[in-house]
């Protein structure tokens, strides 16, 4: 078996000294910390395409993509562009400009079931406001959300929270009041039943039920068949505001992103990430009717300095209207990443482990363990020391991936028919190493 060397990561460790006496545990979100696998995180210096440079100069293959934001790959020519053309206007005003209607625009046009959309910095204020919304427009207090799902780090969702929070073990973050923890409901995903239950238990008590349409913040598990549809008519049975948190899957699984690959109208959709471009940007929309609540529309306070930033707007722009002229990327997509997944289930099946890939389009994540992955409960029967050191096997041969088990990865364009074979050999041989 060939084994890989240790990279030389001295200036990453020297700046991780630095980071830990000046910002908690070193990092600016803890999803970059490198707990669950073991090491220091790796401190990033450049990208392009398909490609990260580290600050001592080692080349990573990135399957993060900045957790999803860069479709496209890192640096594209029509971003930057559309950047650099931006940027002489100056940086922020404070008042309305013409890319925030023609954003709009694009937003409603490419996701039908917004009429109306607000745009914010981040997928965490684009979901808090979105709860706020239902609350205000049903007048209940309760909202519904699923174990494992993550939507921010607003209060009322870290409660059963997914990702970082799964992943350091305060799924229950200290510092929620019990007040609002009282008004999250948690069930399973992928269990209608269980629903039901809830919703009889609090009759007309539940604002809005939330989810991702796909988790990707346990890793990737896809809805059941019917399991969408399902809640759909218990929201419309019910009066429940149903929100379709798309803040990854967002523009990523098809245009209008994963409500049209499953043919399913929410009621609301939280958007982030890729509407971005890779610059802070997240957005919230739905029925004219329910947004209509919204100030100074209606009486529901929603507010934001940078909101509809320039800048950020003519990157997220530039990205979006390339997606909506070029379906062809989503096919590409689909067809990389299906590679992927099936080259990496079959090396794993070579060596007789048959773990369970899950994927939807460019989606998807490698779960250690032999149990079919559909809830929460289930992807903790992961094998987590044999993940992280296949996440080190991996890094060292020059592949990065997700630092946790309960993580999603991201294809972007950027990766080749070529990139996809380096990936598999780095594969092979850390699957190897790994057990
Ligand atoms: N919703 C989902 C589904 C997410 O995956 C995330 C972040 O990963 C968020 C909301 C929060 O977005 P942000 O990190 O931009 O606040």
């Amino acid at each position: 078996m060939q084994q890989a060397t240790d990279l030389n990561l001295a200036t990453s460790d020297q700046l991780f000294t630095r980071a830990k006496d000046l910002i908690p545990g070193g990092v600016n979100s803890p999803v970059r910390a490198f707990r669950a696998v073991g090491g220091h995180p790796v401190f990033m210096k450049s990208a392009q395409g398909a490609w990260l440079t580290d600050v001592d100069g080692n080349r990573y293959l990135d399957f993060i993509n900045s957790w999803g934001p860069m479709i496209l790959g890192h640096a594209p020519q029509i971003v930057l562009e559309a950047v650099q053309r931006a940027l002489p206007d100056s940086l922020s005003f404070g008042a309305p400009t013409r890319r925030e209607v023609e954003m709009a625009e694009l937003i409603c046009d490419m996701v039908p079931s917004v009429e109306k959309v607000r745009l914010v910095n981040s997928g965490t204020e684009a979901t808090m406001s979105a709860i706020r919304v239902a609350r205000g427009y049903t007048g209940r207090d309760k909202i519904l959300k699923f174990e494992g799902c993550y939507h921010g780090h607003g209060d009322s969702f870290l409660i059963s929270a997914g990702s970082g929070a799964l992943t350091l073990g305060t799924p229950d973050s200290p510092g929620v009041t019990e007040s609002v923890a009282k008004d999250t409901l948690t069930v399973p995903y992928n269990d209608l039943g269980a629903v039901e239950q809830a919703i009889t238990a609090n009759p007309n008590q539940i604002a809005a039920i939330i989810l991702e349409p796909v988790v990707g913040n346990i890793g990737l598990v896809p809805p059941a068949d019917g399991y969408l549809q399902g809640l759909r008519e218990l929201c419309t049975k019910h009066g429940i505001v149903f929100i379709f948190d798309e803040v990854m899957t967002g523009f990523r699984l098809a245009r209008g992103g994963a409500q049209e690959l499953f043919g399913i109208q929410p009621d609301m959709t939280t958007l982030g990430k890729i509407i971005g471009g890779g610059m802070p940007v997240g957005a919230y929309g739905g029925r004219a009717e329910i947004m209509d609540q919204v100030a100074p529309a209606g009486k529901v306070y929603q507010a934001g300095t940078l909101s509809g930033n320039p800048i950020a707007t003519a990157a997220g722009m530039a990205q979006l209207r390339y997606l909506n002229e070029h379906p062809e990327v989503y096919e590409q997509l689909e067809r990389t990443s299906a590679r992927l997944a099936e080259g990496t289930y079959e090396i794993a099946a070579e060596l007789g482990l048959n773990y369970t890939v899950n994927r939807v389009g460019s989606m998807w994540s490698v779960f250690f363990t032999q149990q079919p992955v559909t809830d929460l409960a289930s992807a903790k029967t992961s094998d987590l020391e044999a993940f992280g050191r296949y996440f080190r096997a991996m890094l060292n041969r020059g592949v990065y991936l997700a630092p946790s088990q309960f993580e999603a990865l991201f294809v972007s364009t950027a990766v080749t028919d070529d990139l996809v074979d380096f990936y598999l050999s780095a594969c092979r041989e850390s699957m190897r190493e790994a057990h």
